[in-house]
């Protein structure tokens, strides 16, 4: 009797195995002829790399090495070297090192000068694991590379305020 359902059992799967098959042969293909093809990024998503922004009026670079994305960073991957002068804060130095960073946004929801951002940029390969360090020169060099997300530190703050 065992033997019996078991039989049909495998006769329905199959036949609705053929009737997958045959229904999705009629669908318009899910899949692109990636590279060659390639999907709109979504305006809200954002990853894969990071830039350090100018101001787009005077040129000056936004980051005044506060180190909050430093000490808000879970993974412990960010390292801002502060200095001052002008009458300002700057960053002598900003190191992120990729390999650790868990895309969570953190450093940029803090950041008090829209200084760090996300990127769309999804093609970001690398052959060499030191090329997953950014150090603050390829951050800065990032901004005139990729689209940067819409989300900025400030914008975030923003949401997060109770309304009033
Ligand atoms: S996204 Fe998160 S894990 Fe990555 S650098 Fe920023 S705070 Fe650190
Ligand atoms: S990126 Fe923003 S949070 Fe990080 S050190 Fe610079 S100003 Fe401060």
């Amino acid at each position: 009797m065992a033997y019996k359902v078991s039989k049909v059992r495998l006769a329905k799967y199959t036949l609705l195995a053929f009737w997958f098959t045959l229904r999705n042969l009629f669908r318009k293909p899910v899949t692109v002829q990636y590279p060659m093809v390639k999907r709109p990024i979504p305006d809200r998503w954002r990853g894969g790399t990071f830039a350090l922004t100018t101001d787009k009026e005077t040129g000056e670079e936004n980051c005044i090495g506060c180190k909050l994305c430093e000490k808000i960073c879970p993974s412990g991957v960010i390292d801002v070297e502060m200095e001052k002068h002008d009458g300002r804060g700057w960053a002598k130095s900003f190191v992120l090192d990729l390999q650790g960073c868990l895309q969570c946004e953190l450093c940029v929801q803090v950041c008090p000068t829209d200084a760090i951002v996300m990127l769309q940029g999804m093609e970001t390969p690398v052959t060499r694991r030191e090329d997953f360090i950014l150090d603050k020169n390829k951050l800065m060099m990032n901004e005139n590379i990729f689209r940067a997300a819409w989300a900025t530190g400030l914008k975030l703050q923003d949401l997060h305020e109770p309304k009033k």
